[in-house]
């Protein structure tokens, strides 16, 4: 099954979204499998943000993530990765639709609420950055029954 991984970073936080956040993907049909709260070291968001190291926003960006605490979530579904993103709109809040996610609560691109994973090979690499695998529910867990259980 794919996974990614999303992370509703300190703006989100504090203005007291995690709930709102999670139950889109709740509603969407996607499985948690994995969820806490904490603050990135510097380590950590230097590695999850490595491929912008030359950019200039780079110190203003891990200065940012590291700044208060984030709820980062490892979730799994069919072509999570691409709707996900789809959900969570264009990295500019100001170029994202109405409906998604930064579209809906977000104004600029330094402050813009929600990360997801741009691959699953990126979703690997940034799971393994926060989570160890005991951390995360293995496999499809049952949930009740099946969403597509006709009774
Ligand atoms: N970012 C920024 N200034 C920029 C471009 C990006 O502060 O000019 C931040 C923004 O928070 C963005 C993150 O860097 O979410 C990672 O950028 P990326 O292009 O990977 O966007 P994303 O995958 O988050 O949509």
């Amino acid at each position: 099954m794919e996974k990614t991984y999303l992370m509703v970073k300190p703006d989100g936080v504090q203005r007291h979204l995690i709930g709102k956040l999670v139950q889109r993907f709740e509603e969407k049909g996607f499985q948690l499998i994995g969820a806490k709260m904490f603050r990135l070291t510097r380590e950590q968001a230097e590695y999850h943000y490595e491929e912008h190291k030359d950019k200039p926003f780079f110190g203003e960006l891990v200065a940012f993530i590291t700044s208060g605490p984030v709820f980062g979530m490892v979730w799994q579904g069919d072509n999570i990765v691409a709707l996900s993103r789809a959900m969570m709109g264009k990295t500019n809040p100001l170029d994202a639709a109405p409906g998604t996610i930064r579209g809906d609560y977000a104004l600029n691109t330094g402050n813009n609420i929600i990360h997801g994973s741009d691959s699953p090979q990126s979703a690997d690499r940034e799971i393994s950055n926060f989570f160890r695998p005991e951390e995360l529910m293995t496999g499809d867990y049952p949930v009740g029954l099946p969403l597509n259980t006709v009774t």
